[in-house]
């Protein structure tokens, strides 16, 4: 391991493994095969590069995606590493180039397309391929939503190799952590048991927020106002959507694209190409969006509409700081949002077993968006890791809520469904409950009933914001078809057994102005970056100066920012202020080859300041 920890400091930069990889790198340099399940931005490239690099012959690195490989292929590069990628858009040049980088023996990493391994298991023959390393190793599973059934080809390739060439190993990467799909992934990758790396799900550097939907557009531009000059991801729930928000925001001055399955592929690629090249845009974009994208300096997502399910809502967040810099997210969720979730589970063609467990998904979500203390508890425990205590780092540590024993509030809302037949929206629900003297309540004589009035002390927000808790505790379903809010057993159970329900206090007028106030912004001065960490002004200037710098290299060699140097090193280039080379090299991420490469340039830089 000496030999893998000289080559991570003098190849890739790094003084230290982060959690996990090490045990990971020498269980492959052992020769097990290997099964790790790590969170995004964990650093799972790196555990199959690592042992690439120590190892004779080629490691043929499966990918889902060709934009990811593309950037990959450039980051190894530019760290002196032997490095291509085959796939269905690779130009005549570069295929020949790695076809005499693999006869000449030097080619230590080959990226490829699920779809092109069917026809290169000749070429791989030659090569002598020893190790496959599965990434996204997911897309095995037929149930996941990422299923791509090429990666079923893989098993056949493996199989085809090893009779030729005898064992080969087989490494797969994933961060989807339910047990299912690794049970998938384990029956159709491996031939023998793998040594299963289970990492660590906690991604302390992102801060977790969720906020009830109320005015989403103006939500999410003031979140977006608090984070200027910074990249970040806004999704959203449809096409029309992502359209709406990206205008909303460009009329606040903010550089806002939208992204969608419904824009041509040109429009597409160059919209992505400037979200992960360009420092600072601002992306609207439906959930398939950030997939194949690797831009580890990701510094927020806005979730405008709720996610689908625990799993979803950990995947897409985590898609910011994958740097592991400070990254903020914040959920919006409302009714509507769990209207639409539970439809669209209903109308899907899975099986009744699958719905269920969708639902429990959903449910698990739900749970953490009402949460009444940490969320990151809540969010770990359901990955199984009990032993956290409250993080310090969620909008709920910050700011606590308030939580009374809502029962008596519950049991008004419940009985006011009941008496008015389980036959009508919120709304009606609500004026019957305040006592509001509406034509609909005067016609129904809904003002006889015994709640006609019983809920006067809120107003109807409040009451919104109530029932929107109790549907989410799952007190109430609603109809998918007519709207009409209904009791469920659980409902019942408050109404007439007296269990009790804890409920967050819901703010009236005065707060709710109150929070407005506080989280928009007093001016509308334009956007300026600020460095993601606090930075003294004068090492702020000079990360300003390394950036624009960065940015100048990244375009005249077409390759997105972070492959030049990524944001945390520039930060503790600006905090360290080398002054020779030598000091240089003791920067994270300066290997050897960088070092020669950019050295220079970012000394001279350094010392204009
Ligand atoms: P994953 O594939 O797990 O989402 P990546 O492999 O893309 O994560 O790594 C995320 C980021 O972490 C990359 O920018 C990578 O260079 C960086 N990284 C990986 N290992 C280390 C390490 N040991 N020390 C510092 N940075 C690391
Ligand atoms: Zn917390």
């Amino acid at each position: 391991m000496a030999d893998a920890r000289a080559l991570l400091k003098t190849v890739f930069g790094f003084d230290d493994f982060r959690p996990g990889q090490e045990d990971i790198v020498a269980s492959i340099l052992g020769g097990q095969d290997v099964l790790a399940i790590m969170p995004t931005g964990a650093g799972k490239s790196l555990c199959y590069q690592l042992p690439a690099l120590m190892r004779d012959g080629l490691t043929v690195v499966v990918s889902p995606l060709i934009a990811l490989m593309r950037d990959q292929v450039a980051a190894l590069q530019a760290n002196g590493v032997e490095a291509g990628a085959l796939t269905s858009n690779t130009d005549p040049y570069e295929a020949e180039r790695i076809h005499q980088a693999i006869d000449d023996g030097v080619l230590k990493l080959l990226f490829m397309a699920p779809e092109r391994l069917s026809i290169a298991s000749g070429l791989l023959q030659r090569a002598g391929v020893s190790m496959l390393a599965i990434d996204e190793a997911h897309c095995v599973s037929q149930w996941g939503h990422d299923f791509r059934p090429d990666y079923l080809k893989i098993g056949a390739l493996r199989d085809q190799l090893s009779a030729q060439l005898g064992h080969i190993q087989i490494t797969a990467f994933t961060a989807t952590a339910d047990e299912e799909t690794r049970g998938e992934i384990a029956a159709k990758l491996f031939t023998q048991e793998p040594d299963v790396f289970l990492g660590g799900f906690d991604r302390p550097n992102l801060f977790l927020a969720f906020e009830p939907k109320a005015q989403p557009k103006t939500q999410v531009a003031d979140f977006v106002a608090q984070h200027p000059g910074e990249a970040g991801i806004v999704y959203c729930s449809s096409r029309a959507k992502t359209e709406s928000f990206a205008e909303h925001l460009q009329s606040k001055g903010v550089e806002a694209l939208a992204y969608h399955a419904g824009l041509d592929g040109e429009t597409r690629q160059i919209r992505q190409d400037r979200f992960t090249r360009e420092d600072g845009i601002v992306i609207c974009a439906t959930v398939a969006f950030g997939m194949g994208i690797d831009k580890p300096d990701v510094r927020f997502v806005v979730h405008a509409d709720m996610p689908k399910s625990m799993e979803s809502y950990y995947q897409e967040v985590g898609r910011a700081g994958r740097d592991g810099l400070p990254a903020a997210t914040l959920t919006l969720y409302g009714i509507d949002d769990i209207k639409l979730r539970r439809l669209q589970i209903d109308d899907s063609d899975a099986p009744d077993d699958r719905k269920r467990a969708d639902h429990q998904r959903l449910n698990a979500l739900l749970a953490l968006a009402e949460a009444p203390n940490c969320r990151r508890q809540v969010l770990l425990s359901f990955f199984g890791e009990r032993d956290h205590g409250p993080c310090g780092h969620c909008d709920l540590c910050k700011s606590p809520v308030e939580t009374y024993d809502g029962t008596q509030d519950a049991q008004k809302a419940l009985s006011a469904m009941i008496r008015t037949g389980e036959r009508f929206g919120l709304e009606h629900v609500i004026a019957v409950l305040r006592g509001e003297d509406t034509e609909r309540v005067r016609t129904l004589r809904h003002d006889q009933l015994p709640t006609f009035g019983l809920g006067a002390h809120y107003d109807k927000h409040q009451w919104r914001d109530i029932c929107r808790q109790m549907y989410a505790l799952g007190l109430t379903s609603v109809d998918p078809q007519y709207g009409s809010w209904l009791v469920t057993e659980p409902g019942w159970a408050v109404l007439k057994q007296g269990e009790t329900v804890a409920l967050r206090h819901p703010p009236g007028p005065k707060e709710r102005r109150q929070d407005r106030r506080r989280s928009s912004p007093k001016s509308k001065t334009p956007r300026k970056a600020k460095p993601p960490v606090d930075l003294s002004e004068r090492d702020g200037e000079l990360l300003m100066a390394l950036k624009a710098k960065r940015t100048e290299l990244a375009r005249a060699q077409n390759v997105p920012a972070y492959v030049i140097f990524p944001d945390k090193t520039l930060v503790e280039m600006a905090m360290a202020r080398p002054s020779s080379l030598d000091e240089m090299a003791e920067i994270s991420g300066v290997g050897a080859r960088k070092l020669e490469k950019f050295g220079a340039v970012f000394l001279e830089v350094v010392g204009q300041h």
